[in-house]
């Protein structure tokens, strides 16, 4: 994605920023600096940190510890999904958590469970030693202290960090521990849908809850979660329905390609005829790239004629195996936002596989009841 860029890697896994998140560094901040609340013997917010600067000066410190310590909990997910084989490809910061990219989970409800509890882990572990260094420096300094306060805060946030991550409900932790509680009971694609149901449930509890207070961060996670527990619901009966299912069996083997000094408007009559929507363009046997309708579309129509296949195809190409899993080309397609991807063996095309043709055989599959 464009819109994140990478700060630096941990434990061999990228860690990308969200543009968002500079932003929301600036509002933390701003929120803890102009806050000050009693809370339990010690103060929570630096609102009456004197002078000016040095309040501002925490205040932004704090902001910054506090997505480290986001970043803390999404590496605790990833330290424990490395030490099981599952691959992580990025740690991505968003503005109110992290999220982990990572190769689809083994199906399996014991690691689940162990994966999804140690974000959580992580950050009451966080929590819990600030809290002692603020305890401590509150003996020492005193607890009007900036210092006490900062870890005071910062062990206080921790632990709400926590315990909304265990709300039962996707996409938050407690909605994959829930999942893997359900699935060690009955089957997955039945766990999932159950877990969903409850974090849907949770969702409009919340959202009513947010509205009758005029809680508008409530309102938003109330939408945030209602979203990731369909969406958690949709992908999974995909990537069941798909299981078994390879590449080979649902791409279109008898590949039309075009060469590269074909003009558009050659291919353009070529698309209507055929009524296919994009052609790869191969050149003495290899594969070049591929041109769209949407390529297409973005040459006028009367440049067309004198506009060449090579001049507008996509060079950039994701390409798959024939005996990879049809559910890793959905999520290639996901990824990388395309809508057909060349299925390449030994370095020859030997076949195109279309979005069209996983939606058929996704069709196809849950007419059979599979
Ligand atoms: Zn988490």
């Amino acid at each position: 994605m464009n819109s994140s860029f990478q700060i630096g890697k941990i434990m061999g896994i990228p860690i990308k920023l969200h543009w968002t998140f500079l932003f929301i560094i600036l509002v933390v901040a701003w929120s803890f600096g102009s806050s000050s609340l009693p809370w339990f013997g010690n103060t929570y917010g630096f609102g009456n940190v004197e002078p000016l600067s040095v309040r501002w000066i925490f205040s932004i410190a704090f902001a910054i510890l506090l997505f480290i310590c986001v970043g803390l909990h999404e590496l605790g997910h990833s330290f424990v999904a490395k030490k099981q084989g599952v691959e992580i490809k990025s740690i991505t910061l968003y503005f109110f958590g992290g999220v982990a990219a990572m190769d689809e989970i083994p199906r399996d409800s014991k690691l689940e469970l162990r994966m999804a509890f140690a974000g959580p882990l992580t950050s009451g572990i966080i929590g819990l030693v600030s809290l002692l260094i603020a305890v401590l420096s509150s003996s020492m300094f005193g607890p009007k202290q900036p210092f006490t306060i900062f870890f005071w805060t910062l062990g206080w946030m921790n632990l709400i960090l926590m315990i909304f991550n265990l709300i039962p409900a996707f996409p938050m932790d407690g909605g994959r521990v829930l999942r893997a509680w359900f699935a060690a009971r009955m089957p997955y694609a039945k766990a999932t849908r159950k877990a969903a149901e409850i974090g849907r449930m949770f969702a409009i509890l919340m959202f009513f809850l947010g509205l009758f207070t005029l809680n508008f961060f409530m309102l938003f996670i109330a939408f945030f979660v209602y979203m990731g527990a369909s969406e958690e619901e949709k992908a999974t009966t995909i990537n069941i329905t798909l299981e078994g299912i390879k590449v080979r069996q649902i791409m279109s083997s008898d590949v039309r390609t075009i060469d590269p000094a074909m003009t558009l408007k050659e291919i353009k009559d070529l698309m209507f005829h055929e009524k296919h929507r994009g052609y790869p363009v191969v050149e003495g046997g290899e594969l070049l790239g591929i041109v769209t309708i949407t390529d297409l579309q973005k040459v006028p129509e009367e440049k067309r004629d004198i506009t060449r296949a090579g001049d507008v195809m996509a060079r950039k190409l994701y390409v798959i195996a024939p005996e990879e899993e049809a559910s890793v080309a959905m999520k290639m397609m996901n990824e990388s936002a395309v809508r057909r991807l060349p299925v390449m063996d030994a370095g020859r095309l030997v076949g195109i596989v279309s979005r069209e043709d996983l939606v058929r055989a996704i069709e196809l599959c849950s007419e059979q009841g599979l």
